[in-house]
């Protein structure tokens, strides 16, 4: 008969081969939190005294989730050093229970198993892995800012050996099964149905012998010395001093080679207490939860509605360009058919060769098989005529960035689709409530604004314009979260709430470098700041005719951000678009390569007219903040989670600041105002503080409610 627990069940097989799984009650993830602990201590007590047993399989009942890790709500709340500790312990010795086991321990890994959730696995013999495409093992800790610290950063440098472990860890990536087989971190790879054989032969081929890890011969000291210091100038580049967990994992890693393994373990634990408490990791833990909380977002209907909200199986993406091309293959991967909609042959070609090209790359990086690619593929039916569109769920427009085009298209599309579809625009400025003139149900428009690219940014703004029904707004909703995206809610107003703060950087770039400062020491600072690329050259990314439409619209709308010169006019005037026409204010080879275009002085001022670098990084810096907080007081987003989320995830914004609400609460929001107002007198009225920080100040608040990290400085 099974024992049966709460978060546990065991049972035991034929051939006395114990299975126990995971199964945490009323949710869609195990994770491992204390009464998880408790119960698994309770399961080890009686395994341990099991003579008769041959193995055991550990395995999760989640149909995406094997084990998600460590709660992470035990590394904010209330810090405390003792608990912490006392946390790390415990996870170092229930895993180390496993890992004495006297018989062969397999774990059966089907769904995500991160962090905690793949330290078990390690600490068994053996792994399995399902090959469904949501069976993923990593140990993603140091994009939270802490390190492996259950045994991971001690048992995977013994699997796998130096260099493959500090890839693993050093980038937090999660690895596909396939890969992770190659990788040596798993063992084998089975259907997902087939994976409790797979594990219960591999007890009965190993039985009797349990594995031991010891370091690879490669991790000989001259070697591993070697790949340390390799690794070390890597890391250094990459995030220039700004991630202490790299640094430190790195060094807790090539340690584990040389410590026992209990030294290693204690060596785990006292660097994770070094990071945990550090406003870096408290920071990134922050923006871990706000992704949690996007996957909640849901707005309230109100009156019950008559019209139910279905879900999407076909849609239509109107335009195949950069965007249309993205959307429609992010759509037909996840099992939606497309409609892709151009007006002829040629751009749909286009648009279906960048489909095309994305599945190869996906295919290459082992993200998905050629045969789920081919039918991804096959799910996109390109067409530049008119077809009846009765049977489409949504309309997703993605055509050029006119008004009028937009309105013509929405008109049109009204009279031939089904009552209950939403029609959606990917706008990236535009106003929806200016589009949905043209509708006879203006209800039904809504913002899906996808980031650029589309496969690899997370956010989407959800953008609700006056007229849109709260039925629009949760089917787009839903559609975003189904779709794998994390949505966030804004109101209709000039460049939403990304391009909003953005824009006014980009432009102020554009203005240091006409007053001559030279371009690696704009982009440099901002690297230095912590974004992921620097102003200049993400302005080359966006495309210079791109850029200048949303700041033109920008400029337009919101007045007190001043004229605009017209330096990127007259570089398109020469054929420079940006990295798409090899040229913009860098230049671009055909390997990738970019360096700094040798035709820019024309446009620069001799002499820069400011020379001090913090003023360089706060005129950058300081720019967004004031817009961010403006954002607030006008309503685009209710609150500064919105704004920091939005910030993190939509432009790569220093995640490990927080965002740039938390940025001005560390700093502290009245050093922010009178940096601002300095740069007011000196450099120009567009860096007046708004009101909302003018207030802040004088009365001392912050955004966020005080804690402790908020009243550390930078
Ligand atoms: P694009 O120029 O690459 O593609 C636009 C496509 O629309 C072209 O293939 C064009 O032939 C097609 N088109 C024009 N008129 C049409 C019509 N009547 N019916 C169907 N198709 C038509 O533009 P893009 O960069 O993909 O941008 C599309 C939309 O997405 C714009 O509204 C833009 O503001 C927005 N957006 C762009 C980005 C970006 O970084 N490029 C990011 C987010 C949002």
């Amino acid at each position: 008969m099974p024992a049966a627990t709460k978060y546990l069940r065991r049972e035991i097989l034929d051939d006395a081969i114990a299975l126990l799984t995971f199964d945490r009650p009323e949710s869609t993830a195990n994770i491992f939190d204390q009464p998880t602990f408790d119960e698994l201590n309770e399961q080890l007590n009686l395994l341990e005294t099991e003579k008769t047993l041959r193995g055991l399989i550990l395995r999760s009942a989640k149909p995406k989730i094997y084990i998600a890790g460590a709660d992470l709500k035990g590394f904010t709340a209330d810090l405390n050093a003792e608990r912490i500790a006392f946390l790390i312990e415990q996870g170092q010795k229930t895993f180390e229970r496993i890992s004495r086991l006297p018989f062969v321990t397999v774990a059966a890994i089907h769904g995500v198993a991160l962090g905690g959730g793949f330290e078990i696995a390690l600490a068994c013999d053996y792994r399995v892995a399902s090959s469904d495409p949501a069976t993923k093992v990593g140990l993603p800790e140091t994009t939270l800012g802490i390190l492996p610290a259950w045994g991971g950063s001690t048992r995977l440098p013994r699997l796998i050996g130096l260099q493959k472990s500090l890839d693993a860890i050093l980038t937090g990536r999660q690895f596909p099964a396939k890969l992770a087989v190659k990788l040596g971190m798993v063992d084998a790879v089975a259907y997902p149905e087939r994976i409790i054989d797979l594990a219960a032969g591999v007890i009965r081929k190993n039985a009797g012998k349990k594995r031991s890890l010891r370091p690879f011969a490669v991790n000989r000291p001259p070697i591993s010395r070697l790949i340390k210091s390799e690794a070390e100038k890597n890391v250094l580049a990459k995030t220039r001093g700004n991630y202490p967990a790299q640094i430190k994992a790195l060094e807790v890693v090539f340690a584990s080679l040389t410590l026992s393994h209990e030294g290693s373990l204690a060596n785990e634990k006292n660097k994770f207490l070094e990071l945990v408490l550090g406003k870096e990791a408290q920071n990134l833990i922050r923006i871990f939860f706000l992704q949690e909380r996007a996957k909640k977002l849901a707005v309230d209907l109100g009156e019950p509605d008559s019209l139910p909200i279905k879900s999407v199986k076909k849609s239509m993406v109107v335009g195949a360009g950069v965007m249309g091309a993205g959307i429609a293959q992010w759509l037909s991967v996840r099992g939606i058919r497309v409609l892709l909609k151009d007006i002829g042959p040629s751009p749909l070609a286009k648009g279906m060769q960048s489909v095309d090209k994305l599945n190869r790359e996906a295919v290459r990086r082992h993200i998905f098989s050629e045969n789920e690619a081919r039918n991804a593929y096959d799910r996109i039916v390109p067409v530049y005529e008119e077809v009846p569109l009765s049977d489409i769920d949504l309309v997703i427009e993605a055509a050029v960035e006119e008004v009028g085009l937009k309105q013509k298209i929405f008109a049109a599309l009204e009279m031939k689709v089904s009552p209950e579809v939403v029609i959606a625009s990917n706008t990236s400025a535009l106003s929806i409530d200016a589009m949905a003139a043209s509708l006879q149900h203006p209800e039904r428009l809504v913002g899906i604004h996808f980031f650029n690219p589309v496969h690899r940014m997370q956010l989407v703004e959800i953008v609700r314009g006056p007229k849109t029904s709260a039925r629009t707004v949760e089917t787009a909703i839903r559609f975003t979260k189904g779709i794998g995206k994390l949505p966030v809610l804004v109101r209709d107003g000039p460049g939403f709430l990304v391009n909003r703060i953005l824009l006014p950087y980009m432009v102020e770039a554009v203005r240091l470098f006409r007053e001559g400062h030279r371009l690696a020491d704009i982009d440099r600072v901002m690297l230095d700041f912590g974004m992921p690329m620097g102003p200049l050259r993400l302005i080359d990314e966006v495309g210079f005719d791109v850029a200048i439409h949303v700041a033109r619209e920008l400029e337009r709308r919101l007045p007190y951000l001043g004229p605009l010169d017209d330096t990127l006019e007259k570089m398109v005037a020469k054929g420079w678009l940006g990295r798409k026409s090899g040229k913009g204010f860098y230049q671009y080879g055909p390997n990738g390569k970019e360096s700094p275009n040798p035709e820019l002085a024309g446009f620069q001022a001799a002499e820069p007219t400011v020379q001090n670098e913090g003023d360089l990084r706060d005129r950058l810096v300081l720019i967004m903040v004031n817009e961010a907080a403006r954002t607030l007081e006008e309503k685009v987003v209710e609150v500064p989670e919105d704004v920091d989320f939005g910030m993190v995830m939509g432009t790569g914004w220093s995640p490990f600041r927080g965002g740039p609400l938390r940025f001005a609460d560390t700093l502290g929001v009245g050093t922010v105002a009178s940096r601002l107002n300095n740069l007011r007198e000196r450099i120009g009225g567009r860096f007046a503080p708004c009101d909302l920080l003018s207030m802040m100040s004088e009365k001392g608040d912050t955004f966020y409610p005080r804690d402790k990290e908020n009243t550390r400085k930078e």
